[in-house]
């Protein structure tokens, strides 16, 4: 399937610099609003600065405000579809009270590290893509087929951008061979008994829905109360949507995912894998029972996140609502979820609605020479990692390409620890430089063996 490189390729300097720099520019979605687009032109203006082949190279075409997309003219073209390599450059505020070892926006490099909001989510990914094309450029190099990369920056605001990107593919009949976009990355133990690293590709994302429970009751004064009130009524619905409204189901992936941890461990670790692997209906209830991650992975999971009813502390409220943030597991659907929820809650006075609603996506395969294809390449960038596939929990913006492609893989090139990945988001957001450079050598493997 794969050609040789024969070009010699020799990376630029000064990854870590350029990514730096992107991070000093605040992109962050929720502020768009008041600081407008300033932030966002500036990173479009940036990029030709840093990337001087890609723009001279590349067709470049702006998709809503904030979509950019290049396409790189492969050498033929493949009637099954071009490469999308998918990031995103906008980011998540910082919350003023917590205490970062260094400003989030000053992109200080610092023995060896990169900090700064964005640098894993998503400008890190994104540095990755970038200097690898560049540096193939560079060399002279051509893709095998065409790649297209696609940035939005609304990612972390519903993706707006990305949305508007693949249905633009969609209009022009362009289906793609493989999209990567982020979501999954290289880690530490993703379970106990599991040695080493792994590189978790995301094959799916699971939906999300938030759904709005309002109750109406009598109001009037509190010393007499009904027994039965609307803040009764809502807090019965909400104690009905415990950890087990939703049923446990393992999706495919994470069958396969155990198959090949299985093949890692030693001794019993070994063989209790491959017994969960076997069975998905007990991989179901023991991941459901150990609660966390591993159950968000096998149900539709349920957050109560809003309550608001009442308006002094001696009356009544005559009406409550709650809202809860459902992550739909796949194969199940926002309707389906809704629907669910109100049999559950099991009252005609409490009405649910759905606010919002994504659907999840469809399950990528995994015994196909697109996923064989990614785990060559992370055998040349991380060497140790066991490539396996799992499920996303957050949303991506991938999940749009996903509605009309069938390969669409969440994967991110870069090691983040568990205490990394508790920064995205958070606090002292950082990345190492020399998984940056690793990151470029994934995606440059992945563009040299395109078929
Ligand atoms: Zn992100």
């Amino acid at each position: 399937m794969s050609e040789t490189p024969s070009h010699a390729v020799t990376p630029r300097p000064g990854i870590e610099d350029r990514l730096a720099r992107m991070i000093r520019l605040p992109t962050v979605s929720a502020e768009r609003a008041q600081r407008g687009l300033e932030p966002f032109e500036a990173f479009a203006a940036l990029l030709p600065e840093l990337y001087p082949l890609v723009h001279e190279h590349l067709e470049l075409e702006r998709v809503t405000e904030l979509g950019l997309v290049y396409r790189w003219r492969g050498r033929r073209e493949a009637p099954d579809g071009p490469l999308v390599l998918m990031a995103h450059y906008d980011v998540v505020p910082v919350d003023e009270s917590d205490d970062w070892t260094y400003p989030p926006f000053e992109g200080r490099v610092e023995d060896g590290w990169v900090f700064g909001r964005g640098a894993l989510d998503d400008k890190g990914p994104l540095v990755v893509v970038l200097d690898a094309v560049e540096n193939l450029l560079a060399a002279g190099f051509t893709p095998a087929r065409d790649v297209y990369l696609s940035f939005g920056g609304d990612e972390e605001s519903h993706g707006a951008a990305a949305e508007a990107i693949s249905d633009l593919f969609r209009e022009r009949g362009i289906v793609p061979w493989l999209v990567v976009d982020e979501g999954g990355a290289v880690t530490d133990s993703p379970l106990p008994l599991v040695p080493g690293t792994s590189a978790m590709v995301g094959v799916g994302e699971k939906g999300i829905v938030t759904l709005r429970l309002s109750a109406r009751g009598e109001g009037g004064h509190a010393s007499a109360p009904p027994t039965m009130t609307a803040v009764r009524r809502i807090a019965r619905a909400v104690d009905r949507l415990g950890p087990r409204a939703f049923p446990a189901r393992t999706p495919r992936a994470i069958s396969r995912m155990l198959r090949l941890f299985a093949e890692k461990a030693e001794g019993p670790a070994r063989l209790a894998l491959r017994a969960l692997a076997a069975t998905p209906a007990a991989t179901a209830q023991a991941f459901a029972a150990m609660g966390g991650e591993p159950a968000a992975l096998v149900r539709t999971t349920v957050a109560p996140t809003m309550l608001a009813g009442g308006t002094a502390h001696n009356v009544l409220p005559s009406q409550a609502s709650a809202k809860v943030n459902l992550r739909i597991a796949l194969g199940e659907t926002v309707e389906g979820t809704a629907e669910r929820v109100r049999r559950r809650v099991d009252d005609p006075l409490v009405t649910v609605e759905v606010v919002e609603g994504s659907e999840p996506s469809p399950e990528s395969p995994v015994d196909d020479e697109r996923f064989a294809l990614l785990a060559e390449c992370v055998g040349v960038s991380h060497p140790d990692a066991l490539t396996v596939p799992y499920v996303v929990m957050a949303a991506t913006d991938a999940r749009y390409f996903h509605r009309f492609s069938p390969a669409v893989y969440r994967f991110a090139p870069l090691t983040m620890t568990k205490a990394l990945r508790e920064t995205i988001h958070g606090v002292d957001e950082r990345v190492e430089v020399a998984e940056l450079v690793r990151g470029e050598t994934f995606h440059r493997a992945l563009l040299e063996r395109l078929p």
